[in-house]
């Protein structure tokens, strides 16, 4: 299990290691790539992002944008990789794990098996048995636990070979440092900001009706595409949102997005 975390300066100096930036395609850990590209231009940076297949449209976008900010691409890595299976039209890696490691029983806040096998595997996959600082984009203002258990820092992997670092946090970095970065560079905040508070998949079972109902509203082939996993399989039943369909969902009142802690929610996936 990895206790050891690094500060920036020292993790700057290890030129044989590998420097891995994990994107989310949220706002601090695209500011936090910025930032390193910015403050240390000779580090060899890896800007890696795991894709579920199941991101946001905003999300594919702003990463293209975000390339041309960092003139370098983002190496995009999926469980496909790990489990040896090709890709293939019509069937993401979420489709994959979903239906041929957990029978189609969905992933929920009691259940999150979708961020360790889609999300942490294909991570420590991509770096194998390298020495590499892993970057995290936990800023200085905020106090988030990590994904493995209350009150531990937060990591993407506990293998002993990936060193976390917290660049924002050893450098007093707040959220208005974060916006000044993006608005800086001109990539400004991910467009889905309009209308729902986090990133992740566009069926993440975290979000909020009103963002369920802004998914409606914005993608609503995403929304319908969503409805067709809770048929589940084999005669069993589950739904995203604890206790109601997504039927339910649509049919309820409109509700306002409730702006919630950046401490809140998955992070990992909400970075
Ligand atoms: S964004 Fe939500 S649904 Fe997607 S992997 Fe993360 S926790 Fe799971």
């Amino acid at each position: 299990m990895s206790a050891v975390t690094k500060r920036m300066e020292d993790a700057a100096l290890d030129g044989k290691a590998r420097h891995i930036v994990p994107l989310s395609g949220g706002k601090d850990s695209t500011a936090l790539a910025i930032y390193l590209s910015q403050q240390y231009p000779h580090l060899p940076f890896e800007y890696v992002f795991s894709d579920t297949g199941a991101e946001l449209p905003e999300t594919y976008e702003y990463f293209e944008r975000l390339e041309h900010v960092l003139g370098k691409k983002v190496t995009r890595i999926t469980a496909l990789d790990l489990l040896g299976v090709s890709e293939k039209h019509g069937r993401s890696p979420f489709d994959v794990v979903l239906y041929e490691h957990f029978s189609g029983f969905l992933p929920s806040p009691r259940s999150r098996w979708c961020t360790r096998m889609l999300k942490i595997h294909p991570f420590e996959n991509h770096i194998g048995g390298d020495k590499a600082y892993s970057y995290i984009g936990i800023r200085a203002d905020e106090n988030r636990s990590g994904y493995i258990g209350k009150g531990k820092q937060v990591m993407l992997s506990e293998e002993p070979n990936i060193i976390p670092v917290y660049p924002f946090k050893d450098d007093g970095i707040t959220i208005g440092d974060v916006q000044r970065l993006l608005d800086d560079t001109g990539l400004g905040l991910p467009e889905y900001y309009q209308w729902r508070s986090r990133s992740g998949c566009y069926f993440c079972f975290y979000q909020q009706i009103g963002e369920w109902q802004g998914l409606k509203e914005r993608h609503p082939e995403l929304y319908e595409k969503a409805k067709g996993y809770e048929q589940g399989k084999n005669g069993r039943r589950y739904t995203w949102v604890d206790g109601r369909s997504l039927n339910d969902v649509e049919n309820m009142p409109r509700r306002d997005i409730k702006q919630k802690s950046d401490e809140d929610g998955c992070v990992i996936c909400h970075l």
